[in-house]
């Protein structure tokens, strides 16, 4: 049970000592102890289908249970072979089915288990990332901006820590939280010294103890009252069913027609009845679905493998569709391995040497060399060491990071100069901060320093703030030059200005530093809240100087946007950096070219919607931008009609993600929080597997249509066939029995090995498909129907020559029970492609397919030559003659689909071939 009113009224102390913890966490034995004890903190008892009910649920549609009970009524008539194998066929077409959809629920557990969301906490003293459903009471997290809260706790530190508990109470301002001790009988609401699940951190960071986890929890209690979630169905799924409804109710109609009509003519009531019953099953998709989803499945594995994490199945289909994609800069267009180049104090401008994360390089003023306890350095460099709170360290010989890029390259910058953190942060005690954001585009730490030198201006409590310059700047009043604190004038002001562009135009990434001493009394009593009042604290600060460092773009982004731009999809760069930094950075991957725009986010906020919505087309640079911002130009290019895809990875990205067609968190340095309001996960947070994201969305999509199209022309080749025959020559084409092996050879194999066609070159060189379109086009329609037709027509010359040369009803069947097999067969070579031939897709480049097809072969064989098939297909053997005929009656379903194929490539040219894709073959 939760110990209710236990944690929140007492001293951090006995809240450790009644969990059973020190400091140092708990030890990973006592951890897998209490897991036992407790259970894992997970919110719901997964609803797990049980296998037996998924195999029985294959046997009991309507239709199946029909055929089942039509055998058990031959049976009572005699006709034990003909039930026999329709049973049999029943139930292995059954197992199929329930292979796939054990498998498309494998695919979407596997979703789930790649995207459990994992928690920071000590243990063995030691700090680890762990899946959140392994902790258990008495870890200790660690929490930050943007945090998912993994348990119920309670707050032993916290700096400016504040969360959005709306999930649990519906009031969005976030609740900032302390450590004090709360009175007994303090309203769970008003528990601020406690976090709870399924809020998230809102601000700031800390660390708690957690007190209760999984269903005791709160939010467990609460999901336990409104009950478990429903199983959503996906609205590819959706508009599946409704096409499966469509085809079934016409089919439907058709097969009783037919039947009645054949009643007519004489044939048995039963016969008509079990044999219409099975043209029914057969020309139903039931199975549609089930494909389909594993075909995502699949697709969502394969990007796995490239990076790119889907969390909703149904997204994948969006993806195929984008034809915008709006992305951060820093990390993801580029590497986010920053090194500082330049530094500009006391109005110089310095050079910095070295490369990467190692801490070897000098500075050079000009060409002379500059000592790095220069006054005027020292000072910037030891508030950019104070004011951060990244580091850098050797591990296997290289010289690796902890914390933010642009953090560590200061603390490396400063290395440089003789000036380390860990030593300096024990000198300088930091007695709170004010945390970046990107809104604030700053932060401000508090240090109390104890300067031996007397020639720095200050002592005692200091504030160091670090941001972006013109926030700095506008919270100065004074500056720090040739060893005084002068007032800032305009000139200055102006001049430093100058620097910044300077630094920008090389594509530098510029940051502003400034200080100032504080009163500690003072201090101590302004915050004595737990909350600091930046806008009493930040002002009437010293400016200190610049520092300016580079990102370097990553080499495959380069490659990436070219693609973009060949498949019809616009890239646009949306930063909180400079304009002039992410100008040229985007000049140099190709995304701003000639008569593009670069807007800031103040320039946005000026202009009006309908103007916006005017020129969102030509902008490819959005700059110094706050997260609302990206809201708009969601909106714009909706407006438009645009299928939008936007990055995201901090907590107030979220809405935009959410509002994004096509949402992409980052995985590396995103927060929980924009991970769950995304589509998507970047597990390299680069900007290259969204586009190859992009491509495996296109092929799934043009998958998933192809053998849609593929069954529509199997299916409704046998209703025609069957329909003609009674109408024209009173004759049963083909028995219930081979109906139901059609199908079962039809809908088996070869749409699987369609759905892991690889893409082929030509499909990032297509326009983006048209959203409205839906899944299944007219012209899809029209080519299953076609080639449908044209397998009747094959069966109807089949017919014809039986006839006329006599052949008794058995050989007739059995010629076209051979040719629709074979025909299908070829036909399924047809689907890996609706433009390309097969012959320059590479006739083995979709293995499985051809695997697929060699299986049909020898099953057919045997079902026409093996003796006891022989009784219970109804089947005679084939001479060679009538082979060649079969064959190359069947081969037409090929050669003319190729014909069709060719004169489509001809009336709309592309520039590639279609060959098939060689790095992704059979990668599934
Ligand atoms: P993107 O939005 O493309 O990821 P970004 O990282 O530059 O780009 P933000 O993180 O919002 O965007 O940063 C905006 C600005 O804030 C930066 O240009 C920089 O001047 C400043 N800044 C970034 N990181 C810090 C930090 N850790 N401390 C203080 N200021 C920072």
């Amino acid at each position: 049970m939760r110990d209710k009113g236990v944690y929140y009224d007492q001293e951090i102390n006995s809240v450790f000592e009644k969990l059973g913890v020190s400091e140092s966490g708990l030890s990973s034995q006592e951890a897998e102890e209490r897991l036992k004890k407790y259970g894992e903190n997970e919110l719901e008892e997964k609803e797990k289908i049980s296998i037996l009910r998924l195999f029985i649920s294959q046997f009991t549609s309507i239709l199946i249970v029909i055929l089942i009970i039509a055998s058990i009524i031959s049976v009572l008539l005699g006709e034990l072979i003909d039930a026999a194998v329709i049973l049999f066929t029943v139930f292995l077409a059954g197992i199929l089915s329930f292979v796939q959809e054990y498998q498309a629920e494998k695919a979407i557990e596997l979703l789930r288990s790649l995207t459990s969301p994992e928690a920071t906490v000590i243990r063995d003293g030691v700090e680890k990332e762990i899946p959140s459903k392994k902790l258990v009471p008495g870890d200790i997290i660690l929490l930050q901006t943007g945090d998912r809260i993994p348990a119920d706790a309670r707050v032993i530190k916290g700096f400016n820590l504040k969360t959005d508990e709306s999930s649990l109470t519906g009031e969005s301002v976030p609740v900032q939280k302390s450590t004090e001790v709360l009175p007994s009988e303090t309203p769970e609401s008003d528990r601020v010294n406690m976090v709870y699940t399924g809020t998230s951190v809102a601000y700031g960071r800390g660390s708690a103890i957690v007190t209760t986890t999984g269903m005791n929890t709160t939010f467990g209690e609460l999901a336990g009252l409104l009950g478990t979630i429903e199983r959503a169905r996906t609205p590819l799924q959706e508009s599946l069913d409704k096409f499966g409804r469509w085809i079934g109710a016409a089919t439907l109609i058709i097969v009783a027609f037919v039947a009645m009509l054949g009643v007519f003519y004489g044939f048995p009531l039963l016969d008509m009845f079990l044999w219409g019953v099975a043209l029914a099953v057969a020309a139903i998709p039931e199975a549609l679905p089930a494909v389909v989803t594993v075909g995502l499945g699949l697709g969502v594995r394969r990007m796995v493998k490239r990076h790119a994490l889907v969390r909703k199945l149904p997204s994948v289909e969006t993806l195929g569709a984008t034809n915008v994609i709006c992305s951060d800069k820093t990390g993801t267009l580029t590497q986010n391995k920053m090194t500082v180049e330049r530094i500009c104090v006391n109005e110089q401008i310095l050079k910095i040497t070295g490369a990467g994360y190692s801490p070897e390089g000098e500075f050079f003023k000009g060409n002379v060399k500059v000592t790095g306890d220069e006054l005027h350095l020292q000072t910037l460099l030891l508030g950019a060491v104070l004011c951060n709170d990244a580091d850098f360290f050797k591990e296997n010989e290289k010289w690796e990071i902890k914390g933010d890029p642009t953090e560590a390259a200061l603390v490396v910058a400063a290395a440089k100069a003789g000036l380390r953190k860990v030593e300096l942060d024990q000198k300088y005690s930091r007695l709170g901060e004010i945390p970046f954001s990107s809104e604030r585009k700053r932060m401000t730490t508090f240090n109390k320093l104890e300067i031996e030198s007397e020639s720095f201006p200050v002592k005692g409590l200091i504030a160091f703030s670090k941001g972006a310059p013109e926030v700095i700047l506008g919270s100065c009043t004074k500056i720090f030059l040739d060893g005084e604190i002068k007032a800032l004038s305009p000139e200055i002001n102006k001049l430093i200005a100058e620097k910044v562009r300077e630094m920008a135009d090389q594509a530098l990434r510029v940051m502003a530093l400034s200080f100032c001493p504080l009163d500690e009394d003072l201090f101590l009593e302004k915050t004595s809240s737990g909350e600091i009042p930046s806008e009493e604290i930040e002002k009437d600060m010293a400016f200190l100087g610049l520092m300016g460092m580079r990102d370097p773009p990553r080499e495959e982004v380069k490659i990436a946007i070219q693609k973009c731009a060949d498949a019809g999809i616009k890239t646009v760069m949306i930063t909180g950096d400079h304009k002039i930094t992410a100008s040229a950075i985007a000049k140099e991957l190709g995304i701003l070219k000639e008569n593009d725009l670069t807007l800031t986010g103040s320039e946005l906020d000026n202009l009006g919607d309908a103007e916006f919505e005017e020129k969102v087309e030509r902008i490819s640079v959005y700059a110094r931008v706050y997260p609302t911002h990206k809201l708009r130009v969601i909106d714009a290019f909706k407006k438009k009609g645009y299928v939008v895809a936007m990055t995201g990875d901090g907590v107030n990205d979220a809405p935009a993600l959410k509002a994004a067609d096509m949402g992409i968190a980052m995985g590396i340095t995103g927060t929980d929080v924009s991970k769950e309001a995304s589509s998507m996960i970047l597990t390299d947070d680069n900007f290259a597997s969204i586009v190859a994201a992009v491509e495996e969305g296109r092929n799934i999509f043009k998958n998933i249509r192809n053998f849609i199209t593929y069954g529509l022309s199997a299916h409704s080749g046998e209703v025609f066939i069957v329909l003609i025959s009674i109408l024209g020559w009173q004759i049963l084409p083909l028995l219930a029995v081979q109906i139901l092996w059609i199908n079962l050879i039809t809908d088996g194999l070869p749409p699987m090995a369609l759905s892991v066609e690889p893409p082929d070159n030509g499909i990032m060189r297509q326009k983006p498909r048209n959203v409205e379109e839906g899944l299944i086009t007219r012209r899809e329609i029209t080519a299953g129907l076609g080639l449908g037709g044209l397998i009747a027509l094959q069966a109807l010359i089949v017919l014809t020559w039986a006839v006329d040369s006599g052949f008794p009803l058995e050989k007739l069947q059995t010629l076209i029970f051979t040719l629709v097999v074979f025909s299908e067969m070829f036909n399924a070579f047809n689907w890996r492609s609706d433009r390309y031939s097969i012959f320059s897709l590479g006739l083995f480049t979709n293995k499985p397919l051809v695997y697929a097809v060699l299986i049909t072969i020898i099953l057919q064989l045997m079902v026409i030559y093996v003796p006891f098939l022989q009784t219970a297909f109804r089947t005679v053997p084939l001479s060679l003659s009538e082979w060649g005929v079969v064959l190359a009656l069947a081969s037409t379903t090929l050669i003319s689909m190729e014909l069709v194929k060719y004169f489509s490539r001809k009336s709309s040219p592309g520039k590639n071939p279609g060959k098939t894709n060689s790095d992704h073959i059979y990668d599934f």
